[in-house]
């Protein structure tokens, strides 16, 4: 596949844009213009067909986009299509949440293996996912293809376990332990979730939005 670089800004709406397009495929439209896809996002006309020209010509003029077609070339590009293999380590609370709750086949990952420490956990299978002793990771990683970590150990365990990981050569890692990760020398690509971003975002707005109603309400008294 041909890539130009792309930016981060784009990159990030792209699952945005696959979330709104398997919509319309479920609800059977199956053509949307640049201007009502732009409409049901909340984004310009021009942004999407800026976003979308980053990866070559999707629309034709005067028709649109053909949905089925734009949702697959969009899965192509975020790989969902290249079957990566993922890897968990650590199945406490988060660990099973995402063994038990999240589906990993639906955006392209098999999940082949999870690690942990726990004598109570090695050698049982979750959802048909072995759980293997730590002891056992770099061996693992030696004879099966694995893409990404899943990162759900404890913060304390977090710089070790990344260590071993980087030191096998995994591509990259998918960091749930709330201690940023940053390997600048490693070429490891990793991707910090922090549940508490996305509701603190939140909770700026509800704060912006009340110190408006108190101001608002603080001018119309002195009036
Ligand atoms: P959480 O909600 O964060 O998953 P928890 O209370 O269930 O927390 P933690 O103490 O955070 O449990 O540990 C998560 C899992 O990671 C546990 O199953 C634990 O045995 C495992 N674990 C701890 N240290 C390591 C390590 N160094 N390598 C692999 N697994 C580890």
């Amino acid at each position: 596949m041909k890539r130009l670089k792309v930016s981060n800004n784009v990159i990030r709406r792209l699952p945005r844009y696959l979330r709104k397009l398997d919509e319309l495929t479920e609800n059977g439209v199956s053509r949307i213009s640049s201007f009502e896809l732009g409409h049901q996002l909340g984004l310009t006309p021009s942004q999407i067909r800026q976003d979308f020209s980053c990866f070559g010509e999707f629309g034709q003029q005067g028709y649109g986009y053909n949905v089925p077609a734009l949702r697959d070339q969009i899965a192509a590009i975020l790989g969902m299509d290249r079957g990566f293999t993922a890897i968990l380590i650590g199945v406490g609370n988060i660990g099973h949440a995402l063994m038990d709750n999240f589906c990993f086949a639906e955006w392209g990952f098999r999940l082949a293996a999870a690690f942990d420490i726990n004598p109570e956990l090695i050698g049982t299978v979750f959802n048909g996912v072995p759980i293997y002793s730590m002891d056992d990771l770099e061996k693992f990683l030696a004879e099966n293809k694995v893409d990404v970590a899943v990162l759900t150990v404890p913060k304390e365990a977090a710089i070790s376990v990344t260590a071993r990981l980087t030191g096998c050569g995994i591509d990259a890692i998918w960091n749930f332990t709330n201690l940023e990760l940053t390997e600048p020398n490693s070429p490891t690509i990793v991707e910090n979730i922090h549940f508490s971003d996305s509701l603190l975002s939140l909770s700026y707005y509800v704060a912006e939005r009340k110190d408006e109603i108190a101001a608002r309400a603080a001018r119309a008294e002195k009036q």
